[in-house]
């Protein structure tokens, strides 16, 4: 079983809506984010890319070896929609994070007055030029963890796009049993245990999600039960955090068999990052290899 990650509008409302009566500390923020959600489930429905092509024998090799289908550079981009969508969401930012405010109005300045080029930010970003978004930071002032949030968040719609018709590649009769993600070879960035107590990873990049070992850690694949852990608390029985004393690291997850909310795996994620806090007052390192989102 898959969890469905196309979301209507009105679901991501209702998806919001059950999360703000549960935690009104983070009303501002999930404002904030139903707003991202919502301009990039539509700008998802406008995506034109021409697939992306393995050969034959490249899929035999990367099946045999457990390889994943591609690296995070040979993703592609509609930049059309990547553009629009980057506009939209400095807009949003604007008015709707103080945090990145400053810098959503120093980008918009900058690609009007043609200083920065949207289509070279999405091309570091994918090849993970940190030295290009350092640059910008020096050069222009705008904060790099901004500019990357944006673009990232901006050709998020074409990496969920390409992974979703990349997964067609993966061969159904032999489950993935890696902990990076068969599509895209990134870390699990969070995870989902389902009704019948399956365990889920979703890739911290582009969204793939892949059935998972319920004592097993992704990051080390550990799966000595001496050794992984999970935490929750009494009062949000719905969230735990896997922790593996092995290689000190966490994953945050959303437990479906306690609550009958619409469950949004991405807004479950920016919702919880108090986990963040715990997890790492206990110790534990994140896994996610690009903190973007
Ligand atoms: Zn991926
Ligand atoms: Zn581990």
């Amino acid at each position: 079983m898959t969890v469905d990650l196309a979301i209507t509008s009105q679901q991501i409302r209702q998806a919001v809506a059950a999360l703000k009566k549960l935690r009104p500390a983070y009303a501002d923020l999930l404002n904030f984010y139903e707003k991202i959600f919502m301009v990039q489930e539509d700008s998802k429905g406008q995506i034109n890319l021409d697939p992306i092509e393995i050969s034959t024998e490249t899929l035999a090799l990367k099946c045999k070896e457990k390889f994943s289908l591609i690296g995070i550079s040979e993703f592609i981009v509609d930049q059309k929609a990547a553009t629009a969508l980057l506009k939209q969401l400095c807009q949003i930012t604007e008015t709707g994070n103080d945090e990145m405010a400053d810098a959503a109005r120093a980008i918009q300045n900058a690609l009007a007055s043609t200083r920065l080029n949207q289509k070279a930010v999405f091309a570091a970003l994918l090849n993970t030029e940190d030295a290009y978004f350092q640059k910008i930071e020096k050069d222009m002032g705008i904060e790099k963890k901004a500019l990357a949030f944006m673009a990232y968040n901006s050709i998020k719609p074409s990496l969920v796009h390409c992974a979703e018709q990349l997964a067609s590649y993966l061969d159904a009769d032999n489950p993935w049993d890696k902990g990076f993600c068969p599509v895209c070879g990134s870390a699990p960035g969070f995870s989902l245990f389902e009704d019948e107590g399956n365990r889920i990873l979703f890739c911290g990049f582009c969204w793939h999600q892949w059935a998972a070992q319920r004592i097993y850690c992704p990051f080390c694949e550990n799966q000595d039960s001496n050794s992984i852990h999970y935490y929750f608390s009494e009062q949000e029985k719905n969230y735990r955090i896997d922790v593996c004393d092995n290689c000190k690291t966490y994953l945050k997850a959303i437990d479906q068999r306690n609550t009958d909310r619409m469950i949004y795996p991405p807004l479950e994620f920016v919702a919880s990052l108090h986990l963040d806090i715990k997890a790492q007052e206990m110790g534990f390192k994140s896994g996610i290899q690009l903190t973007l989102q």
